[in-house]
């Protein structure tokens, strides 16, 4: 079936690692669209593209292939062909990474791809706009969230997995300059969908922020 399933909050709410495990027990189609802008972000600070450069961006964009594929570890994402899936989490991405996705050019680029993605059999897709304007119609809209510290720790304990040096303190500053940035652009900021469930995870494992959405996804 085409059933589509959108899940939006801020950064830190859990919303990739919850919305792969929906998918997958649903044998749908995950995708990430973050990991699209923090790829287009890893490619600009490669190639020393002003980051303020709009027409320069979407030009890049026009040229670049950018493919989501599932693996045994997740989702790997390649930038021309090349597998940058560990680049892309770095800090200079992550804290880039809104700056990039504030241009409207940048975000109609990739939202056509992510539309043209979630065309065919059932998708999870998860961001920031997915239901106020890439899946407009999607059938289940969850607008996820979890307290600032809740987000922070989550992180620092991710990063600990990765190898990556983190302080709590700096990463709850991090996490709020991005939500703010992301809320405030013009261009499909970040906000909850009128008719979008919300759904608050601070208090909720993995498994029950899960099971709670495929409970939604059955009715
Ligand atoms: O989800 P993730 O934290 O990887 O997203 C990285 C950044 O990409 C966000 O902070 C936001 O600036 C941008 N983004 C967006 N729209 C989406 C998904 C991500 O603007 N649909």
């Amino acid at each position: 079936k085409n059933i589509q399933i959108a899940i939006d909050g801020p950064a830190g709410a859990g919303k990739s690692t919850i919305a792969k495990i929906v998918a997958e027990t649903l044998g749908f189609t995950y995708i990430d669209t973050g990991a699209m802008y923090r790829a287009v972000t890893y490619k600009a600070l490669k190639q020393n593209i002003h980051l303020d450069d709009e027409t320069k961006l979407a030009e890049m964009l026009t040229v670049s292939t950018i493919d989501l594929k599932p693996s045994q570890q997740g989702q790997l994402v390649f930038l021309d062909g090349e597998n940058v899936s560990a680049e892309i989490r770095s800090n200079e991405v992550t804290s880039s990474v809104s700056q990039v996705a504030a241009h409207a050019r940048v975000r109609e680029l990739l939202v056509a791809q992510q539309q043209k993605l979630a065309a065919n059999g059932g998708v999870v897709m998860d961001g920031r706009d997915i239901a106020t304007h890439v899946l407009k119609d999607a059938e289940l809209k969850i607008f996820m969230s979890a307290t600032v510290e809740e987000r922070a720790r989550r992180r620092f304990i991710d990063n600990e997995k990765r190898g990556i040096e983190s302080s709590i303190e700096k990463l709850q500053e991090e996490i709020a300059l991005r939500d703010k940035m992301d809320s405030e652009r013009e261009a499909s900021p970040l906000i909850q969908a009128e008719d979008a469930l919300f759904l608050d995870t601070t208090d909720l494992s993995i498994d029950e922020a899960a099971q709670a959405i495929l409970k939604l996804a059955k009715e």
